[in-house]
């Protein structure tokens, strides 16, 4: 059996991009897949929920922490299997696959440049930008079932829509992606421009996570909390960004029970200026209550 380094209490905010959050109570970094197998297992035996953790881009830690086992994803490979083919292990930057393929001459990820997550949070978010998605250049998926089992799942067999994918009802951890990009000459100039537009209309440099609402079936929650007067409002540290009215930031010591009651007024507000409900994009990790890989809830 292969040695896990578990360690106890580890500091959530320092895993997650909002700086927010308490200690884990157990926590296991996974390097390989067999380490993933390993770290499962572990949570089988300690008789604790478990939590897979890439960048902790799109999530919400509790102040109290995680009752639970965190295993962060850290399996970072990159192959070719053809020169359009690129296999990646779940811990590997999104961003950095977007920036390297990019200028490389590949064309399909330029959109990816600039998402701060791992491959295995793109796929299981279907992340998306620039009216592009995740799962439009993904050909298969390699998946890790709680009890210890390697599938390699094509896409065909998967069900992705906008921000949603089948393993956000799978337990078990997403191991590997494999994507087919289609070569280009215009790719790297497209994704630099990208990157510079997010630069310029993004709180790039605030701790955030990202868009906090969907965005609805006609229309743009940011305009929608706009519209409402929204930017700049305060719940403590927690803030609706000046620059991008989607985004909430962490601008102080903003815990996240600010973060949630900041979500409901923005969502109560714009319900009663624009008539328009609000879902949440952003997954909130509750201190306890997880019973399996069902990694966190929609904030209501
Ligand atoms: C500045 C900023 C800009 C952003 N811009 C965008 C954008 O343009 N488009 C967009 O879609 N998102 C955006 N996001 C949100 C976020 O980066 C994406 O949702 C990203 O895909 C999350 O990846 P992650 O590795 O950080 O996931 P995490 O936050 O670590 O996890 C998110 C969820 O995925 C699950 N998960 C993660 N890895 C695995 C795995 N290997 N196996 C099983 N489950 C897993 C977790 O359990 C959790 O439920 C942005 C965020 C920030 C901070």
């Amino acid at each position: 059996m292969l040695k896990l380094n578990l360690q106890q209490n580890k500091n959530l905010n320092e895993l997650c991009t909002f700086g927010i959050g308490g200690p884990a109570r157990f926590f296991v970094e996974a390097k390989s897949i067999d380490d993933m197998r390993h770290a499962l297992q572990l949570h089988r035996e300690l008789d604790v929920p478990y939590l897979i953790l890439g960048k902790g881009s799109n999530c919400l830690f509790d102040d109290r922490g995680f009752n639970g086992l965190v295993i962060l994803n850290k399996i970072d490979f990159l192959e070719r299997n053809s020169p359009e083919m690129f296999h990646v292990g779940a811990g590997y930057s999104f961003s950095l696959l977007g920036n390297q393929t990019a200028r490389q001459g590949f064309s399909g990820l330029e959109f990816a440049s600039g998402i701060p997550g791992s491959i295995g949070g793109a796929v299981f978010m279907n992340a998306g930008a620039n009216g592009k998605e995740t799962c439009e250049t993904l050909i298969s998926v390699d998946f890790l079932t709680e009890e210890g089992e390697l599938q390699t799942l094509k896409k065909e067999e998967l069900h992705f829509a906008y921000r949603t994918s089948s393993f956000q009802h799978m337990p078990g951890a997403i191991v590997g992606a494999a994507f087919l990009l289609t070569p280009s000459e215009t790719a790297r100039a497209k994704q630099m421009e990208i990157i510079a537009y997010r630069k310029k209309t993004q709180p790039y440099n605030e701790k955030s996570a990202g868009c906090i609402f969907r965005n609805p079936a006609c229309g743009h929650a940011g305009a929608l909390i706009e519209q409402s007067g929204l930017k700049g409002l305060r719940v403590g540290g927690a803030k609706v960004s000046e620059l991008h009215a989607n985004f909430l930031v962490n601008a102080g010591d903003a815990t996240s029970q600010e973060i949630l009651r900041l979500i409901a007024l923005v969502k109560q507000q714009v319900k009663e200026k624009t008539g328009m409900e609000l879902e949440s994009e952003v997954r909130y990790i509750p201190y306890k209550e997880l019973f399996s890989n069902k990694l966190g809830n929609w904030i209501a």
